[in-house]
């Protein structure tokens, strides 16, 4: 296919948050007033040069996903007006999906009514946890009845396609209380759920308090278990593990996710907002680049230029191997070995000659064309995965 019909996915970065939650590490900001209408210009001078461009220019999008920080801290008002600037510029696939992350202590019930109308057609919702005492412990700013109240509010707004985020492995949760946090998750019929292991990230609060000793991770085995329960009570309620840590009924598998693992196109826009295009014309393996990460400076930068990347990155054949295993084999489905030689003229055992241990010592299989980690693989992921960063 040729790049320029290629379809591709749209990341937007709504960088601003009510309160910073001590675990995370993500370009997220808490300020006095939200720049809201500066930041939606820059979002829209920034989109209208990348649609000038020759890479970008008539494409297909096939997704778009207002991530965050937390989007739904913008009015329907500034979604509907990058999502029409966004339209007259390119063409949608039919169905397209278009993602809002939200977060339960923000939701509005007129907004929610207003992001369906402008187009949104798919929540991600960050409850974390129903448990007041876990949810205290991750700072939250919402309580586990805001939490329910939003997942109502979502549904009564017209939302069918709907995800919903818990975190586990916390510091001594118990199996109960994950179990718990499952009826309640699947008591709102949600058809996906992303489930994350609790992990301390550097510079965070959480990584200080971790290093004086006074959070102490689960151990292993205990994350074990508490995975296992995941996924089989998941299973029995039809939502299939389709990623390590992304479940779904059949058919509503985030598209713009799997874009991601699937060596696909992106274009990101705001601030700290990553990008990236496979096919080149330069005889090179992909470019990656991505923006200024400040929100001042993002803005500000744009205003000059319209554009406002930071840098960008040219990978060599044996980093882009490395991204497409490492970004692939997070899927339950794994990788196309046809794929990988189209993409790099080699099978993956030239570049990872450990590949033969791993499928003996049964942490990999391969069926055909397609190469994945087992589920003995999946719980050991990370350790294998270093192998390709
Ligand atoms: S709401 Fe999300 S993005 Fe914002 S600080 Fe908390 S975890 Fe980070």
């Amino acid at each position: 296919m040729r790049a320029d019909t290629e379809p591709f996915s749209l990341y937007i970065h709504i960088p601003y948050c009510v309160s910073k939650c001590p675990y995370c590490d993500f370009n997220s900001h808490v300020v006095a007033e939200i720049p809201e209408k500066s930041y939606t210009a820059a979002l829209i001078a920034e989109l209208g040069r990348y649609a000038g461009l020759d890479d970008w220019r008539g494409r297909p999008i096939q997704s778009i996903f207002f991530g965050g920080g937390t989007p739904s801290t913008f009015h329907p008002e500034s979604i509907g007006k990058i999502l029409e600037r966004v339209a007259a510029q390119w063409p949608l696939v039919s169905e397209c999906e278009i993602t809002l992350e939200a977060n339960p202590g923000t939701v509005d019930r007129a907004n929610f009514f207003g992001y369906r109308a402008c187009g949104v057609n798919r929540i991600s919702i960050g409850v974390q946890s129903f448990q007041p005492r876990l949810l205290k412990f991750l700072g939250r700013v919402h309580s586990a009845d805001e939490a329910k109240e939003a997942l109502a509010v979502v549904r009564e707004s017209g939302f069918d396609n709907f995800n919903l985020d818990l975190i586990y492995a916390n510091p001594s949760q118990t199996l109960q209380e994950l179990a718990a946090d499952l009826e309640t998750a699947l008591s709102f019929q949600s058809p996906h759920l992303s489930a994350y292991n609790l992990t301390i990230e550097e510079g965070t609060p959480f990584h200080q308090e971790y290093r004086r000793g006074s959070i102490q991770l689960l151990s292993e085995e205990d994350e074990i278990e508490m995975a296992d329960l995941i996924e089989q009570r998941l299973r029995q309620a039809g939502l299939e593990r389709y990623e390590i840590s992304n479940y779904a009924r059949p058919g509503f598998h985030s598209r713009h996710n799997v874009n991601y693992w699937t060596d696909g196109d992106y274009l990101g826009l705001g601030a700290g907002a990553h990008s990236y295009q496979k096919n080149r014309t330069d005889g090179s393996y992909g470019r990656r680049w991505w923006n200024e990460k400040a929100p001042n400076r993002y803005i500000q930068a744009v205003s000059w230029n319209r554009q406002a990347v930071a840098e960008t990155e040219q990978p060599d054949i044996r980093k882009a191997a490395g991204d497409f295993m490492f970004s692939g084999l997070r899927l339950t489905d794994g990788i196309s070995l046809d794929a990988f030689a189209a993409r790099f003229g080699q099978n993956p055992v030239t570049f990872y000659p450990q590949m033969p241990d791993w499928i003996s010592e049964g942490y990999m299989e391969k069926n055909d064309d397609r190469l994945r980690l087992t589920r003995r693989g999946l719980m050991v992921a990370n350790s294998i995965f270093v192998h390709f960063v």
